[in-house]
């Protein structure tokens, strides 16, 4: 713990607290009231005349300034809403949804009427919506499908410091664009610190500031690093509980497994400690939270108790609550890596930077002076600590990326003007897999099939997956496979009924891998009419099958405005499995006579998971969707195969080793990678320009 009590706290800073807006007495203000109460709204003249004059426009401010929620809606009422919408993206699901909802509240109109969001998987736009919400990978889809967005008068790229990916390739796309469209107004808002930057980018356009309302944060450090940070930042939330003056608590962790613990584990720590205790409301705060769920975050403390918000990073700046004076950060957070070399992509835990610190420290300032418990040392901090979070764009796979700006005629990904160049080899390898996936020729230029898989919001694997699936007659169960992938876990793994859990899910098992597993219980929940009681029985996850099966329509309804066939592969099991082979080829493995599996293109050793059902099989050759590295290096989601398919199905990848010389038997067993010549950053630079 990091052993602080109320007696140490400094005397300016207990008045503070009387003098300070509680959420308590904000929130019994009428909607219209909490709105005037906003730093933005002094400047809502100011900001609707800026906008006007200046066709790009950086705007900056303190997170809960009223950026997102506010500059749509004066956009709207000045009038831009006349000659087309005004588009908002988010770097997050969570935050499109649930700051439209907040929007359609203050506009006083239902959700997908005037005010409506968009987020992968779903629309919730009406005819009537003039402000929407939306992931920035979304308005990628949609640039994609018009490049002059001539539905939009605005564009606002909020949370342009988060630099996600999509934002980042949004950023070339639309400095392009707004030469073409004088009409168009782009607004980018963005932290304090890279305001400078994204105006030198923008063509050195303006700054606006909205000055923040911000209060001292007092920041405590652990006196040696933690050994057990979870176990920390729980015993900090109690003691906050018992030895603090009265605000709500924010404690930042990594992803869902860690939240729901230590949301149990909080429950019955307090339940130890007593019926004296004041009341605890603990809640937690992550992507894939049931939004019912989620909006509870927003909704006072208890009388007399406080609360606790469990979240991951979605709280650092996409989320404003109101009513936090502490804040416990224990400096870590998943990022997604990749490993070009391996042509993996895996979610990792990893320290966060000091701008994520300085940010999350903020949370606690917000409605008064607060406190910010860091649970590592003042010298991690300074010296262990990078500056800054390194972009999306230059640390994840760029296979989707490329493809997209591809199919946007952008033929030359090398010149193309990104705020920072992703590394040149993360191109190339994206390159290289877009080839051997079909979806590039050899020149380099989008071919039919690519063109196609654009079209989908899948990764290139995936929708080449459900494309060969097409072909080979098994489009019926590959979108659904493809639906319960996106999903994530639909098996309900409780700690205290693990082994029973386990032997439910065996029962699903399938000798031809996991996917099938997946299917077999998606089938069976639907042959049953998806039943609650059969969800709890067999440990699986209602909610992740529902979303599943909407995920399903999504994409059936993308095959209908194109046209693809939905084929069932009734029986026939084995033209599912080639489909996976279709999409998934370069994550071959076969068996290692020693132990485990070896990868066929790095000879990396690798094990099944346990959880797999192809674990006590063990076949030959197995296929897999993802690898994590725990105590070893786990192959996820595993389908066994006859590696005669792959030269079938991936011919510009695998060959036969010299098949005259071998026999048979010897040439299944001697198929190797095939490394393609394109290997030469040069060789893609100097390919045609399309179009
Ligand atoms: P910024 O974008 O500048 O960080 P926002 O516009 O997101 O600020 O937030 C302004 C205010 O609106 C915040 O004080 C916050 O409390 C409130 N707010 C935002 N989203 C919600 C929501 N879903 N429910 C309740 N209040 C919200
Ligand atoms: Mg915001």
């Amino acid at each position: 713990g990091v052993g602080l009590s109320a007696s140490n706290m400094p005397e300016w800073k207990k008045d503070a607290y009387g003098k300070a807006l509680t959420f308590g007495q904000r929130s019994k203000l009428s909607i219209q009231e909490q709105r005037k109460s906003l730093p933005i709204y002094k400047l809502k003249k100011e900001l609707i005349q800026a906008v006007h004059d200046n066709q790009v426009l950086v705007v900056i401010g303190e997170t809960g300034s009223g950026k997102t929620t506010q500059v749509p809606q004066y956009l709207a009422e000045a009038g831009y809403t006349t000659t087309g919408e005004i588009g908002c993206t988010q770097p997050r699901r969570v935050a499109a949804t649930s700051v439209a909802k907040r929007v359609a509240e203050e506009f006083g109109c239902r959700l997908g009427e005037d005010v409506g969001y968009a987020i992968r998987f779903e629309d919730c736009t009406g005819a009537d919506t003039v402000i929407k919400y939306m992931t920035d990978g979304m308005l990628l889809k949609e640039i994609l499908i018009d490049e002059n967005l001539s539905q939009y008068s605005v564009i606002m790229l909020d949370e342009a410091h988060e630099r996600t990916i999509s934002t980042d390739v949004l950023f070339g796309l639309l400095k392009q664009l707004v030469k073409r469209r004088p009409d168009l107004r782009l607004i980018v808002t963005s932290a304090t610190l890279d305001a400078e930057k994204f105006s030198g980018y923008f063509f050195n356009c303006n700054i606006f500031t909205i000055p923040g309302r911000t209060f001292p944060v007092e920041i405590f450090y652990s006196k040696q690093p933690e050994s057990d940070y979870l176990d920390a930042a729980l015993i900090t939330v109690l003691e906050i509980h018992l030895t603090e003056p009265e605000g709500d608590i924010l404690l930042f962790l990594t992803g869902q497994e860690e939240i729901d613990f230590a949301c149990e584990s909080l429950h019955e720590r307090i339940k130890r400690l007593g019926k004296n205790v004041p009341e605890l409301l603990v809640l937690p705060a992550y992507s894939a939270l049931p939004s019912e769920m989620q909006s509870k975050i927003f909704e006072p403390a208890p009388q007399g108790g406080r609360k606790v918000v469990v979240a991951t990073n979605i709280a650092e700046a996409s989320l404003t609550i109101d009513g936090i004076y502490y804040v416990i950060d224990p400096g870590f957070a998943k990022q997604n890596v990749y490993n070009p070399k391996q042509g993996v992509e895996s979610l990792v835990i990893t320290a966060i930077s000091q701008a994520s610190a300085k940010q999350r420290a903020g949370r606690a300032g917000r409605t008064g002076p607060g406190k910010c418990y860091r649970l590592y040392t003042e010298s991690a901090y300074r010296n262990e600590m990078s500056p800054s979070t390194i972009p999306e764009i230059q640390r994840v796979d760029l296979g989707i990326t490329t493809l997209t700006i591809k199919a946007m005629g952008i033929n030359d990904l090398f010149s193309f003007d990104f705020m920072d160049s992703p590394p040149p080899q993360a191109l190339i390898s994206a390159m290289q897999q877009l080839f051997s996936l079909g979806a590039l020729d050899e020149e380099g230029l989008l071919t039919k099939l690519g063109t196609k898989m654009a079209e989908f919001p899948l990764d290139p694997p995936l929708s080449k997956m459900l494309l060969a699936s097409v072909s080979l007659g098994s489009s019926d169960e590959i979108i659904t496979i493809i639906a319960l992938i996106e999903t994530g876990n639909i098996f309900h793994r409780p700690r205290e009924k693990q082994a029973q859990a386990d032997q439910k899910r065996a029962k699903f098992f399938q000798p031809e891998g996991d996917n099938f597993t997946l299917l077999t219980v998606y089938e069976a929940w639907k042959a049953k009419n998806f039943p609650l009681p059969w969800c709890f029985e067999n440990f699986v996850q209602s909610q992740s099958l529902r979303r599943a099966q909407d995920v399903r329509k999504q994409l059936l309804s993308i095959m209908d405005k194109y046209k693809l066939d939905v084929v069932s592969a009734g029986k026939d099991t084995t033209k599912i499995t080639k489909a996976i082979i279709a999409g998934f080829f370069f994550h071959v493995a076969r068996k290692d006579p020693q132990e485990g599996y070896r990868t066929l293109v790095e000879n990396q050793p690798v094990y099944i998971h346990p959880s797999s059902a192809l674990f006590q099989i063990q076949p030959d050759w197995v296929i897999y969707n993802e690898l994590i590295m725990t105590t070893k290096e786990y192959m996820r989601n595993v389908t066994s195969i006859d590696p005669k398919w792959l030269t079938e199905l991936a011919p510009r990848f695998f060959k036969v080793a010299n098949p005259t010389t071998l026999s048979k038997r010897k040439c299944r067993e001697r198929i190797e990678p095939l490394h393609d010549k394109y290997h030469e950053p040069n060789s893609w630079r100097l390919s045609k320009r399309r179009g």
